[in-house]
């Protein structure tokens, strides 16, 4: 160990990169001399792809080629750029992510891109400067006017650095007026003349303040050029103010733009404190510790035993809604933390309100990261941080929180487990309750699966033995779950001669129940003011230019919105198909919902909740934090109201139409309304007095609509796994989707033939059933025809072995495989 020899001998020459493109292999760069002893297994890496520059991550570090290799060491790029001291990504998480692409068929680097935290590049400067060498240059040039070889540029550069000593390097650069790190620096620094160093934005660096950009007037934006609009588009985006390397970095421009932005009054700059707390200002709600009932006390001794075996298992905690869940995931934290141990608690996108970051933070202090969509990039990269230095040891966050490096874990909670949004719906497709348990396997620690509606897949493994089961099976203080009834529309039709919004009921217990001084929720599962645009004259609605779906009208700024593709467009004031005039708004949206209970109810005070003003994060918070203050009576939205809220003074909730979600061709969609409604109606009654829900619904007799308000979970589920089992769906079988999408319909078609085809050939052990190719229900979708091919198979190790060789086969027969999407485990089968 001790000759230089050796260490000379084992240091790394070259790396094995992951890269978040669609192909699924490894990529091996030399590594310069100067990133030799500092590159580490997990750190973030520049390097080329072809011709263009990408983010990568080092899986492997090898002192030489390996043997038997056809990699040609001069042919090999260099790495250009070491983006971190301390690899980002730790042991445990490259060993999840590992398994996370081979379990999902997802390439490893786009599985380690979302596992770390977005506009985490700031973490990292790199600054340059001038060495001794370099200086020697310098005052040879400035001797003699040809006594050397240095362009003006790199004198320049030099002559800068010599004076104002080390630069961080992007800024440099822009300077020295290049996007990216010009060649000319980069031969400076092989030939001595400059040094690189990499400085991990330190603490101290942090206690500073910063001066931050921000969105001033968002108005008068048509006449920017291009950059200046991704510029305004990223600020919009990022929910908060950014500094401007971030800004510069995610939206691709230079400095000049900025500039530009501030001297046109469009962007303004001002300084704040360094560290980017989502709850900085945040009230706290006090913690006061409460007696557990026997049945809580009793689920919270069984995890707490199973964390202290540190033996794997995961645990079902079904208990309905308000019967005190929350408040056994903390304890069952605290347990951890106490044993030493780090936890999780995955929460679903929707379902993370401001008031449960609160009242986790109340808890555990600075103890506790928390991660979700709106945080800022800034927010997001802090919070990271202070898990990966082990200065915060739990986590609270939505689907990419499974992957945060939490050290000696636990304990995982899994809230609302049967919550589709844990399912990330775009590559790399992946679970993250079922990649949550995978971790809490290889960590040896418990998972807790919290719902009052069990999903069929995780109630059948309970059934099975393959879970415990835990179950609080009443409210606390036996508050009585609200009574729930289903209102019959073709009724209330009948009766009223009118296609109808409010049943008659619905408006007697809105007025009923603010006269007795307490609050509403309406839900409803659309938003926009109206769903469509249809015309009286010749029937047609408006479509969007893309995707087989009509576009939604948003009232607000006048404007059809397609929520797939995100086309906009003006509302039309005629017909586009027959010029007609008579334009016919059908459906009705959240904001026109809103409306019409303002006019028919003008002296009750109403917010409305729903993803437009979601993206509006304070707006948001705001809302909710005054609804639960009691500053309004009711409260519209769309089903992200549904969940995890917890609104004692809400003794109504309403809901407009569960129709739309029943009709949804998905062999989920009665479980699906099954859970929305359970979950709405325990939004009602959670304080001390009783509360009500009522269903509209033009289908009263529907199994799942039955047992939902009925409250009874398994009688749904009985009927429901009958189904399952008869049709062969999940839980008895596994499943794939393979989707394949082209701008051409016969092409998009003729590939799904050809993938049927090959599956076909490929099971010769008849171990799948192989259904397709069909339209996929959403037949357009951003341009592109879509056709779907399912795979069903009992054994699923035998149903990845068939896809494999299926496409393997095709890709060796000289077949593009780009227009093929393969999920595995899908949960949305749109
Ligand atoms: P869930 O998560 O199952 O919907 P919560 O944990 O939010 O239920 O509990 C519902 C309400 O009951 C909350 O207001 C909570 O503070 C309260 N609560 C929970 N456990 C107890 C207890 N043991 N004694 C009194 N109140 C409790
Ligand atoms: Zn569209
Ligand atoms: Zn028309």
């Amino acid at each position: 160990m001790s000759g230089s020899g050796q260490v000379e001998h084992s240091t790394p020459r070259f790396a094995q990169v992951a890269l978040p493109v669609h192909l699924r292999k490894l990529f091996t760069y030399r590594l310069p001399s100067s990133m030799q002893t500092a590159a580490q297994v997990g750190s973030r890496v520049v390097v080329r792809l072809g011709n263009k520059p990408m983010t990568g991550y080092i899986v492997a570090l090898l002192p030489k080629l390996r043997a038997g290799t056809s990699l040609i060491e001069a042919e090999l790029k260099e790495v250009e750029d070491l983006l971190d001291l301390e690899a980002s990504l730790t042991p445990d998480v490259i060993e999840l992510t590992r398994w996370v692409a081979d379990y999902y068929a997802a390439p490893l680097g786009e599985v380690m891109r979302a596992a770390l935290p977005a506009g985490i590049n700031t973490s990292i400067m790199q600054v340059v400067s001038i060495t001794e060498r370099g200086r020697n240059a310098l005052s040879v040039t400035s001797a003699s006017a040809d006594g050397s070889d240095l362009t003006p540029a790199k004198a320049r550069a030099l002559q800068i650095l010599a004076e104002e000593g080390e630069a961080e390097v992007h800024a440099f650069s822009l300077r020295m007026g290049s996007t990216r790190i010009p060649k000319w620096l980069r031969e400076l620094e092989s030939d001595g003349l400059i040094e690189r160093a990499y400085r991990t934005r330190t603490t101290a660096t942090r206690a500073k303040r910063q001066r931050l950009l921000k969105l001033a007037n968002p108005a008068n934006r048509e006449k920017r050029t291009d950059a200046q609009q991704r510029a305004i588009a990223t600020l919009e985006a990022n929910n908060g103010p950014m500094v401007a390397t971030e800004l510069i970095n995610a939206a691709q421009i230079s400095l000049s733009v900025i500039a530009t932005l501030k001297k046109h009054g469009l962007v303004e700059e001002f300084e704040e404190a360094l560290r980017r707390d989502p709850l900085a200002r945040a009230e706290l709600p006090k913690t006061e510790e409460l007696t557990l009932t026997s049945a809580q006390a009793d689920a919270l001794e069984t995890i707490e035993s199973a964390i202290t075996e540190q033996k794997f298992s995961t645990l079902l905690l079904h208990g309905v809604t308000g019967s005190g869940k929350t408040e056994i995931y903390i304890r069952a934290m605290r347990a951890a933390l106490e044993s030493g141990r780090g936890a999780m608690m995955l929460v679903p996108e929707i379902a993370l309100t401001p008031i449960l970051s609160r009242r986790l933070r109340a808890h555990f202090g600075d103890q506790i990261a928390i991660f979700h969509s709106s945080l800022s990039r800034g927010e997001r990269f802090d919070e990271w941080s202070r898990l990966r230095t082990g200065e915060a040891r739990v986590v609270l966050g939505t689907r990419s929180a499974v992957f945060a490096p939490v050290e000696n874990l636990g304990l995982i909670v899994i809230d609302e487990e049967q919550d589709a949004s844990y399912r990330q719906e775009e590559s790399p497709f992946y679970n993250a309750r079922d990649t949550a348990i995978v971790r809490a396997q290889r960590a040896s620690a418990t998972v807790v699966l919290g719902s009052a509606t069990p999903s069929l897949e995780s109630f059948h493994n309970a059934q099975t033995g393959k879970y415990r089961y835990l179950s609080l099976p009443s409210r606390i203080g036996e508050r009585s779950l609200a009574a729930a009834g289903l209102i019959d529309m073709r009724a209330e039709f009948a009766r009223q001669k009118n296609p109808v919004v409010f049943s008659e009921q619905v408006l007697a217990a809105i007025a009923e129940t603010k006269a007795k001084g307490e609050q509403s929720i309406v839900l409803l599962n659309r938003r926009g003011y109206s769903s469509f645009i249809l015309c009286r004259s010749c029937g047609e609605s408006i479509m969007c230019p893309n995707c087989e779906v009509t576009l939604t009208y948003h009232r607000g700024d006048r404007t059809l919105i397609c929520h797939y593709c995100n086309h906009h467009q003006r509302a039309p004031s005629q017909c586009p198909v027959c010029a007609s005039k008579y334009i016919y708004y059908v459906g009705e949206g959240t904001e026109q919902i809103e409306e019409m209970l303002h006019k028919r109810f003008p002296q009750l005070r109403i917010g409305r909740i729903d993803r437009d003003t979601k993206s509006r994060r304070r707006e948001f918070e705001k809302t909710l934090l005054d609804f639960e203050k009691g500053d309004l009576d009711l409260l519209v939205g769309t089903q992200m109201l549904a969940k995890g809220h917890d609104f004692p003074n809400v003794t109504f909730v309403g809901v407009i139409s569960v129709d739309a979600g029943l009709a949804l061709p998905d062999f989920r969609a009665a479980e699906r309304t099954f859970q929305l409604v359970t979950q709405v109606a325990g939004r009602a009654g959670r304080g001390d007095r009783p509360g009500k829900v009522l269903i509209q619904t033009y289908h009263p007799h529907h199994y799942a609509l039955r047992h939902a308000v009925a409250q009874d979970y398994h009688g749904f589920y009985n009927e429901e796994i009958r189904h399952r089992r008869n049709h062969q769906y999940p839980p008895f079988v596994a499943l794939a989707l393979l989707l394949t999408r082209h701008s051409d319909a016969n092409r998009a078609f003729e590939i799904a033939q050809q993938l049927r085809k090959a599956l076909v050939e490929s099971d010769t052990e008849r171990s799948c059933r192989i259904l397709g190719p069909a339209p996929a229900p959403l037949a357009r979708l951003r341009n592109e025809f879509r056709f779907h091919v399912l795979v069903k198979s009992r054994s699923r190790k035998q149903m990845r072995a068939v896809i494999d060789l299926a496409l393997a086969t095709l890709e060796n027969g000289g077949h593009d495989l780009r227009p093929v999407t393969l999920e595995i485990d899908p949960i949305s089968m749109m």
